[in-house]
């Protein structure tokens, strides 16, 4: 069960959490963080114990993949968040994600599946991926004056072009007015889309919420893990969405919301 029932104490907090401009009403969409923190801390602490994703399963059974001391090391550390919602029935309850994948793998019961599908995401990436591969391997081998190289490494670049526009094409993104767009008809702001936009944990847990009439309440998202390179993220801290990848799709996934 995803929708784990909760019961809301304690003050609202007003802080954003999540915002992105909507262009089909005009201005900034927006979520708070309203009860969603002490449900962060509750799932953060759940996490250090546990010490893996996989937290619904016995000991016997955990999947390596989903152990969590990679993120202490090399790996460094993960997004996790939790959004805090009300069902139809007037029952409130909190929803949880991890960013992306975790080592690899998009499904883990009890999280909220990406908003891509994933079965079609390993359909459509994973010939185009290994063919690149190849040429990579193939690149390298080459020395640096062969003519064919500069030919080789121009066709590498227009297959990953090609490639990053069809998995764009297979993120549709849903909102609080039961539409369902393709990723590149809702993004805001300039350039290209990056890749892993609708990934992180926010999109991920209000296009479930958006799926399934929940209505969000609040969310909060945390960093899991050693310290990111940059230095901005640290182990158990609460960060809002981010600018790059969520600040482009928030407005419209937010449309619709009451009080958003
Ligand atoms: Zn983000
Ligand atoms: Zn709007």
């Amino acid at each position: 069960m995803l929708f784990e029932s909760r019961e809301l104490h304690g003050k609202f907090d007003e802080r954003v959490a999540g915002h992105g401009f909507c262009p089909v009403c005009g201005r900034e969409h927006s979520i708070a963080l309203g009860h969603a923190v002490p449900e962060a801390k509750r799932l953060l602490s759940a996490l250090l114990e546990s010490r893996r994703v996989d937290l619904e399963v016995p000991d016997e059974e955990a999947d390596p993949r989903l152990s969590i001391e990679p993120l202490f090391g090399e790996a460094r550390g993960h997004m996790f968040g939790v959004l805090v919602c009300r069902d139809k029935t007037g029952a409130t309850g909190v929803l949880k994600a991890f960013s992306g994948q975790m080592n690899g793998v998009w499904l883990v019961p009890g999280w909220v599946p990406p908003l891509v599908d994933v079965n079609l995401f390993e359909q459509t990436t994973a010939g185009t991926e290994r063919y690149i591969k190849r040429l990579g391997r193939k690149i390298d081998s080459l020395p640096p004056d062969a003519p064919e190289r500069a030919g080789l490494i121009e066709r590498r670049r227009n297959l990953s072009r090609a490639l990053m526009k069809d998995i764009h094409a297979l993120y549709r993104i849903p909102n609080f007015k039961r539409q369902l767009k393709p990723v590149t008809e809702i993004a805001t702001g300039k350039g290209g889309i990056p890749s892993g936009t609708g990934d992180c944990c926010a999109p991920k847990l209000l296009g479930y919420a958006a799926r399934h009439s929940l209505t969000p309440l609040g969310v909060a998202e945390f960093y899991v893990g050693r310290e990111n390179k940059a230095r901005t993220k640290r182990n158990g801290a609460i960060y809002s969405s981010c600018k790059g990848k969520c600040g482009r799709i928030l407005g419209h996934m937010l449309c619709g919301l009451e009080g958003a």
